[in-house]
């Protein structure tokens, strides 16, 4: 079997400079990096500020396996199809974060004959944005210690610090620290910790900033810890939101490549699908919708995590339409839904597939529950069979959902036609899109709806620490703001071991944060990881660079 990054090697790339000037970018709106990437800039936004938005389509899925279920290979394979019947499309994704590209999973660039090039840059360093990331949330902790070393004025509570160090690597050895050893000229010994970079606040404020201007005030008022006498002490507290913000101040560009059939992808962004909003940056969605008829953009995870996400925060916050939702589903995830071990989806079991199938039951509902057109993808693997394809479909039918089987990994646009005409047919639909509670709801009471209506739980328990979260949080004014909940994405619960559609469940919440720059509030559910682990034998094992400088092993 060729691999992905065999096929990518093989693309037929167009310099990014034809790629921009096909959708109408003008020279100076666009800063190459190198032939084959480039940024937009500010220019582009302000000349493109009054054309009308193109149609924008959400690319998400049914509760996974922990290989992923193919949502970036759908949406990158959709955008080509959609090319195929003359639409002009453009994909926008998340950037990849290097600790699943070294970890377990591989890539995030798509698969097969649906993948955005260069692949190898974009899984790697790309155009340096999650460097960026990094340096101005390191550059905020690096001010808060160094504030507490030279006389603490704003009193801060070394006990109290909610802001930790990031590094865009799975580095369990990382997760608690203890800084300031070594005496008095190397500041106060306290206890930190440090999250994947997509984890960070900073990123999420990142992907949801409009411009430099919003990004500054959003990390002025990242809340970084609290004072012995119990005050919020915030980012511009500490003045630091301007030094951070010069940092990310090309960084916040939306980045340019192409697929493997020359479409325009737009990558930008990339927070966790679980402690933030799980969608590539706001101002990659805005400027792919005033680039083109239809902007194809996926959320992370399952559509219980990143659609009802994107839907209940990005859509809000941004102000943003989805005319249609396309739901992927795969056979394997269905027969995993219904019990059988990860090794072994790949063999045909129509028990399991018809125990699981209640789990794309559950994701069709949810997503129709917000007043939007959906079409099913189902995502083609060659270990599928024809009988197990067909039941997919009987079911789809019976639920009365539209439908495509989607080819698009073995055969690129080509094998997505028939879903493009499908989901080109779902945006002309009727849509009365509506977010799941209203701003003015309490924080329970964004929880109770997500809980009950999206995941099928019949309560919500609050553990002592969240109670006392929930009444600081809305002291601190955040009780408008719409909520992230942090859980497993194996399950539509909070625990992972429940598959297909568990009910009468109690969701747990164990903990709440306000992310007052990003605009949200964060509700643990169950013990999420900020900053994931290597596994026995990790990916990073397997890839390597010619001497003459070509990368092998990436998938
Ligand atoms: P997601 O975005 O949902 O996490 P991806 O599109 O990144 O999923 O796909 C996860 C992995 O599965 C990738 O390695 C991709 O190449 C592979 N994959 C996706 N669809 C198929 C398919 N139809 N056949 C074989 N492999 C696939
Ligand atoms: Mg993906």
């Amino acid at each position: 079997m060729v691999t992905d990054i065999e096929i990518a090697r093989q693309a037929n790339r167009k310099p990014i400079t034809e790629i921009a000037a096909a959708l109408g970018v003008q020279d100076e709106e666009l800063e190459p990096y190198g032939r084959y990437k480039a940024k937009l800039n500010q220019s582009l936004f302000d000349r493109l500020a009054d054309v009308p938005d193109g149609k924008l389509v959400l690319v998400t899925a049914i509760n996974p396996t922990p290989a992923g279920e193919g949502k970036t290979t759908t949406s990158v394979g959709l955008g080509q199809a959609m090319a195929k019947i003359g639409k002009k499309a453009v994909v926008a994704l998340r950037e990849p974060s290097l600790g699943p590209v070294f970890g377990i999973k591989g890539g995030a660039a798509g698969g097969g004959y649906a993948q955005v090039v260069p692949m190898e840059d974009i899984n790697l360093h790309f155009t340096g944005d999650m460097h960026a990331i990094t340096a101005a949330n390191n550059l905020l902790c690096a001010m808060l210690d160094n504030h507490i070393h030279q006389g603490n004025a704003l009193k801060i509570d070394t006990r109290r610090i909610l802001i930790s160090r990031c590094m865009d690597m799975n580095d369990r050895a990382l997760r608690s620290v203890v800084v300031g050893l070594g005496g008095k000229p190397n500041g106060f010994v306290r206890e930190d910790g440090f999250c994947i970079t997509v984890a960070s606040e900073v990123m999420a404020i990142f992907c949801l900033a409009e411009n430099l201007h919003d990004l500054k005030e959003r990390l002025g008022k990242i809340l970084v810890a609290y004072s012995t006498e119990g005050e919020p002490v915030y980012a511009k507290d500490l003045h630091a939101q301007g030094a951070m913000a010069a940092l990310l101040k090309d960084a916040i560009n939306p980045n340019l490549v192409q697929t493997l059939e020359n479409t325009p992808a737009i990558m930008h962004g990339g927070p966790f699908a679980n402690i933030a909003h799980g969608c590539n940056s706001v101002r990659a969605t805005r400027i792919a919708l005033k680039l083109a008829d239809y902007c194809i953009t996926e959320a992370g995870f399952g559509s219980d995590l990143g659609a009802e996400k994107f839907l209940d925060i990005k859509c809000r916050l941004a102000g943003l339409t989805p005319a249609a939702i396309v739901l992927v589903a795969t056979a394997r995830a269905l027969k995993y839904n219904g019990g059988v071990p990860k090794a072994e989806t790949a063999a045909p079991n129509p028990e399991a597939l018809k125990k699981g199938i209640v789990n794309l039951g559950a994701h069709i509902e949810n997503m129709r529950s917000y007043g939007v057109p959906v079409v099913v993808a189902i995502n083609r693997f060659e270990t599928d069979s024809v009988e197990e394809l067909q039941y997919i479909e009987h079911y789809c039918r019976e639920q009365g959902a539209e439908f495509a089987l989607s080819e698009v990994f073995a055969k690129g646009g080509e094998g997505g036609i028939e879903l493009a005409k499908k989901v080109t047919a779902a945006c002309e639909q009727d849509n009365s899109f509506h977010c799941l509670y209203p701003d003015s709801s309490t924080i329970a009471e964004k929880i109770e709806r997500i809980a009950t209506e999206i995941y099928g739980a019949k309560d919500v328990a609050y553990a002592p620490k969240a109670k006392k979260a929930l009444k600081e949080i809305a002291a601190l004014g955040g009780g408008s703001l719409p909520v992230c909940i942090a859980k497993t994405q194996y399950s539509l619960s909070d625990d992972a071991s429940l598959l297909g559609r568990p009910q009468g469940f109690t969701l747990h919440i164990r903990d709440l944060k306000l992310s007052s720059g990003a605009g949200f509030v964060v509700a643990y559910a169950g013990n999420v990881m900020v900053m994931p682990g290597l596994p026995r034998v990790p990916s990073a094992e397997n890839i390597d660079v010619t001497d003459d400088g070509r990368i092998t092993g990436l998938f």
